[in-house]
């Protein structure tokens, strides 16, 4: 511990992934670009800070296609990616697209094409109902089922063929744990471990640092599923976490003690956003304060 950081250590890989990354990149790209107006299907991200500042320059997340009123716009499929049919749809709107599916999403997406085509059902470990999830049951051949861990896979009957996918950003455990659940129930199977590189850091990352700290904060939208997970996954290692939106929440009774504090944050939170939070409680551990 130096007294500069005060026994407080930020996460290398906390904040936006790769992917969010390169979404918000393409959208600014664009509007630099004079392009006007820009769309995204769905908010680029669970971060409402940021989304209000893309409104403020004009980039609109929309929820229907209909509401893409002005045709001289461009419009923008975020990272989370869609299903064939929506690309479709998309495509006979007659106006600029840019796609912006995180690559290891699109990776998903071919490992669950290429099995679904040889007659595989598919089983997705993740959160039914997220986009990134409803882009990826668009490639199982209409045979994709979702399951967001051990206690819904026990419940499901046989399977022929099956290959058990992951939502990029699921927790390894949970995946392997279902995995080894539908393997004695079906006859045929395959294990495709589709959890991005950045996401398998992250949680090595969180693992082995959380474990040495006295307190983990957690920071990021109290609505995001990745950041609620990595939350989990930090309780599992120390004894006490705090999840917060932001520096706001903190006092001093949280941060004065612990002797090792660890920063994390989920793959939606801006950086300025955790570099607040660590500054307060820098502050805060000021024996002044
Ligand atoms: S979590 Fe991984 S796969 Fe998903 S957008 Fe980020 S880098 Fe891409």
């Amino acid at each position: 511990m130096t007294d500069k950081d005060k026994g407080v250590t930020i996460a290398p890989s906390a904040g936006f992934c790769p992917g969010v990354k390169k979404a918000i990149e393409c959208v600014l790209a664009l509007e630099a670009a004079g392009k006007k107006p820009v769309y995204t299907i769905g908010p680029l991200i669970h971060n409402k800070q940021v989304t209000d500042a893309l409104e403020a320059k004009g980039i609109r997340a929309i929820d229907t296609l209909g509401q893409a009123e002005d045709k001289s716009g461009v419009l923008v499929i975020r990272a989370h990616g869609i299903t064939p049919a929506f690309q479709q749809e998309v495509a006979a709107l007659g106006m600029e697209v840019v796609d912006s599916t995180c690559p290891l999403v699109k990776k998903v997406h071919n490992v669950i094409d290429h099995y679904a085509k040889e007659g595989y059902d598919t089983l997705i470990v993740g959160d039914a109902g997220h986009a990134e999830v409803v882009g990826l049951l668009g490639y199982t051949q209409g045979k994709g089922r979702v399951v967001a861990g051990v206690e819904e896979a026990q419940k499901l009957p046989p399977f022929d063929k099956v290959n058990i996918v992951a939502q990029t950003t699921q927790k390894e455990e949970t995946f392997y744990a279902v995995a080894e659940i539908i393997k004695q129930k079906a006859k045929v199977y395959r294990v495709s471990n589709t959890i991005c590189e950045p996401t398998k850091q992250r949680q090595k990352e969180t693992r082995d640092q959380a474990k040495e700290a006295d307190l983990v904060i957690v920071v990021g939208g109290k609505h995001s599923a990745n950041t609620a997970r990595l939350a989990k996954l930090c309780a599992q290692m120390c004894k006490i976490v705090i999840h917060v939106e932001s520096e706001t929440e903190i006092n001093k009774d949280m941060v004065f003690t612990p002797k090792k504090i660890f920063i994390t944050a989920g793959a939606s939170t801006p950086n300025w956003v955790i570099e607040d939070v660590a500054r307060r409680v820098r502050y805060l551990r000021e024996d002044k304060v």
